[in-house]
């Protein structure tokens, strides 16, 4: 298995199979693209800065994960297979 994150900066990035978000907390700033682009996988804290709902992407939510690592304008999300 590949454990190597599978996004970089300016990527594009497909999903398929077995996939777990991460999260780098000292990235986010709080712009809240991920949370309104894909709200069943993110959500906001008080500061409204990124909650990961699903670490492990549901069957489904694949194009959605993928959108919403894309258009984080920090990079603060990335995925990887398991
Ligand atoms: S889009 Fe990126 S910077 Fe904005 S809240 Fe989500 S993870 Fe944080």
């Amino acid at each position: 298995m590949n454990s190597e994150p599978l996004s970089h900066p300016g990527a594009f990035l497909d999903i398929i199979g077995s996939v777990r978000i991460t999260l780098n907390e000292d990235r986010c700033t709080g712009h809240g693209r991920c949370y309104s682009l894909a709200p069943e996988l993110f959500d906001a804290d008080d500061m409204g800065h990124c909650v990961v709902l699903h670490a492990e992407v549901p069957a489904g939510l694949e194009e959605k994960a993928a959108l919403a690592i894309n258009s984080c304008p920090e990079d603060a999300l990335s995925a990887g297979g398991q």
